[in-house]
């Protein structure tokens, strides 16, 4: 649920983590808007770098497979001054907590980058060197992944430079090392050197291949010592089967094995991370002082009773006052939220968006968003699977005034929130778009669709309607998507189910939901789809990317990982399949390149509600055998031979695949010891904000 990453939208370019050179897939192309989109791909990052017309760079720089881009907050000078004052607080509280997802992910992960940054800023040798190069780009993978896995991949990063580099650059550079009590800078090197220069040591982030312990085997700090049998045995003990509103078990802590018994290490007040989620608390406190409205200071209150008792329950409370809170026009997201990396969907990772309201988009929005129920009783999905009544769906467009922890800097494009599925029934739940982030990734377009589309007529449809339907796509995945359908009386949440394929499957489920609706007149009547033809561009890109070009995000010779790739393999796979004796979609070759066409867009939307028909009846049930045959079957295995060309036409186009932001920085204005006015400003420089994070935000111990 949770979330699009951008990258992992159609790939060209979320989630998950997140991030893209799909996303000029995603994103809309070109328009009067954006001028120098066409700059030619093959100039130096900087030289091609998109600005908007305000003469805004949008990318700042490129390193290793990732870009940087940077963002505008449209509108925020004429935000009125409480407005603004409230947005300073919630971006405090959000980099308040900006370094917890380092420790969620890897226990190493703060001694690594606090030696890295210190290495930075203080060695006072050469820095004109290959190593010293390979140092500060290793480093800049760090930050920008919050940790040494790869934040799409999850495989770890190899430095590219060799163990007695780091041992020379410790030894020469002056100041503080995060060493343990006692502990030399020969030992600290010692117990650092397998962990960054042994490839076999914690190889990946998430392992959720099928047929291993996939606790044991995933490097994440959410587990010490303990199995996935004896995970699941424990809160098995702990679930009542029959609790109509069941927490969500494990979401908030660690499970480690202590003196022989399990034990949860709760992240809260007093607890793990106490040092960070106390700051969070205390900014959360100020915005409780300038809180727009009663609904929004009651979530606020919620959610800071969350952070000092730790109670699941209190979450729980926090997020149904959270999504009753729908006037506001600011709006928050900090918490252990998504459990993307966790390998059996319990475990929430730290993450923090702010955001204001963009009132032109959500009016958009809004024209889906009551036409709900439409949706619901029109969907192909078995009647016993749809809901009465589609309630509390509130989908929005958002410009996002900063993101930390899982969200930044490769961020989401969409978030729909809670993931807890009772409070989705009884309560509803909030979706938004994520407006500014969309544009500076239309900003950056690239020549991707170009390349991977058959013929002149897909290309010129893509870049007249393809910002549309793309903006389109993502809110019916949102709004429409998560919010259909239901389980069978008695049936646990998803995550509990499905398991490892409880992610994939749902996200499949939004998609095909989306899907089916998009060559739908009724997006025409009510006024958000120019023209059913329009609606075409969404079936070629969804299926050229799932069968094709997201695997530019894959190194030759792996699986498909990731949950939002793997769905979209599955269905794109899947429909390529069950249409081969109708030729619904064809595959083509020209001069030595193969392409993916679709024939036959009315068989492809039969296709769609078929499988989405299937999936709903997976969820509704917690059918895992039939989730694991689907995915195991059309969303893991690539072909080799398909891959390698993906990759060589890729690199030709010398595009990086994934791409997250730099933040703007907020400052308050002081006269006489109170805040008068916050002036937004807009830096530039990755390396400086990493750095400049790591002064100010460096709340927790390096050994937890
Ligand atoms: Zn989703």
């Amino acid at each position: 649920m949770g979330e699009i990453p951008t990258t992992e939208r159609y790939i060209s370019g979320v989630t998950i983590r997140l991030l893209l050179a799909f996303l000029a897939f995603s994103l809309l192309r070109a328009c009067d808007e954006a001028p120098d989109t066409s700059a030619p791909v093959e100039a130096p990052a900087a030289e091609a770098a998109a600005q908007d017309q305000g003469g805004f760079q949008v990318e700042a720089e490129r390193f290793a497979d990732l870009r940087v881009l940077r963002y505008r907050v449209p509108g925020f000078e004429g935000l009125d001054f409480r407005t603004k004052t409230l947005l300073y607080y919630l971006y405090e509280a959000s980099l308040s907590g900006r370094e917890i997802i380092y420790d969620q992910k890897h226990g190493y992960n703060l001694a690594i980058k606090r030696t890295l940054e210190q290495i930075i800023r203080s060695y006072p040798g050469s820095r004109d060197t290959e190593d010293f190069s390979a140092l500060l780009t290793y480093a800049k993978r760090v930050w920008f992944s919050n940790g040494m896995h790869h934040h799409y991949s999850n495989d770890k990063f190899d430095p590219g430079f060799s163990y007695e580099a780091l041992e020379h650059y410790v030894m020469e550079t002056p100041g503080g090392f995060p060493t343990r009590p006692g502990q030399s800078p020969q030992q600290f090197l010692a117990e650092l050197r397998p962990v960054i220069f042994d490839p076999s040591v914690d190889a990946k982030l998430v392992d959720t291949r099928a047929g291993v312990d996939v606790v044991t085997s995933s490097a994440v700090n959410f587990y010490q010592g303990v199995t996935q049998e004896e995970v699941e045995e424990f809160y098995a003990e702990r679930r009542q089967a029959d609790d109509p509103t069941p927490v969500s078990y494990g979401l908030n802590s660690r499970l480690v094995a202590e003196d022989g018994a399990l034990v949860e290490q709760t992240w809260k007040v007093g607890g793990l991370y106490t040092q960070a989620i106390e700051r969070i608390v205390y900014w959360l406190e100020q915005a409780v002082a300038v809180a727009e409205n009663d609904a929004q200071r009651l979530a606020f209150e919620k959610l800071i009773e969350y952070y000092n008792s730790g109670d699941l329950e209190a979450w729980d409370d926090y997020n149904i006052a959270w999504v009753n809170d729908n006037e506001s026009s600011v709006d928050l997201i900090n918490g252990f939220v998504e459990v993307y990396n966790d390998p059996i969907g319990m475990r929430g990772s730290f993450e923090s968006v702010v955001s204001v309201r963009d009132p032109i988009a959500t009016r958009r929005i809004d024209a889906i968003a009551r036409e709900a129920q439409w949706f619901e009783d029109n969907s192909p999905i078995l009647n016993e699977h749809k809901k009465a009544n589609v309630t509390g769906i509130a989908g929005k467009v958002i410009n996002v005034v900063v993101e930390a922890g899982d969200a930044s800097p490769a961020t989401p494009i969409g978030i729909n929130l809670p993931n807890s599925d009772w409070i989705r029934v009884q309560h509803g739940s909030k979706s938004v778009n994520l407006g500014n982030i969309v544009a500076a990734y239309d900003l950056v377009s690239d020549e991707a669709e170009r390349e991977f589309a058959w013929d002149a007529n897909e290309i010129e449809r893509g870049e007249r309607y393809g910002q549309t339907v793309s903006a389109l796509m993502t809110d019916m995945h949102e709004v429409i998507g998560h919010a259909s359908g239901q389980l069978n009386p008695g049936v646990a949440p998803l995550h509990e189910t499905l398991r490892n394929y409880g992610s994939p499957i749902e996200e499949a489920r939004a998609d095909l939901i989306a899907l089916y609706y998009m060559i739908d007149p009724k997006l025409v009547d009510i006024g958000v789809l120019p023209s059913v033809e329009a609606g075409h561009i969404e079936y070629d890109r969804y299926i050229r990317n799932g069968l094709m070009t997201q695997l530019n995000r894959i190194v030759l010779g792996e699986t498909v990982e990731e949950a939002h790739m793997r769905n979209r393999q599955m269905v794109a796979s899947w429909a390529y399949e069950q249409g081969l004796q109708d030729n619904v979609i064809e595959r083509r070759e020209r001069d030595g390149e193969t392409f993916f066409v679709v024939n036959d867009y009315e068989a492809l939307r039969e296709l769609f509600g078929q499988l989405l028909r299937e999936l709903q009846r997976i969820k509704s049930e917690g059918d895992f055998a039939a989730a694991q045959a689907l995915i195991e079957t059309y969303g893991v295995q690539v072909d080799p031979e398909l891959h390698a060309e993906v990759l060589a036409r890729y690199e030709d186009l010398d595009i990086p695949p994934y791409s997250g932001f730099i933040n703007p920085r907020l400052v308050p204005v002081e006269e006489n010891g109170e805040i008068v006015d916050v002036v937004i400003e807009y830096p530039a420089d990755f390396t400086a904000q990493m750095l400049e994070y790591a002064d100010e935000y460096a709340f927790l111990p390096t050994w937890q």
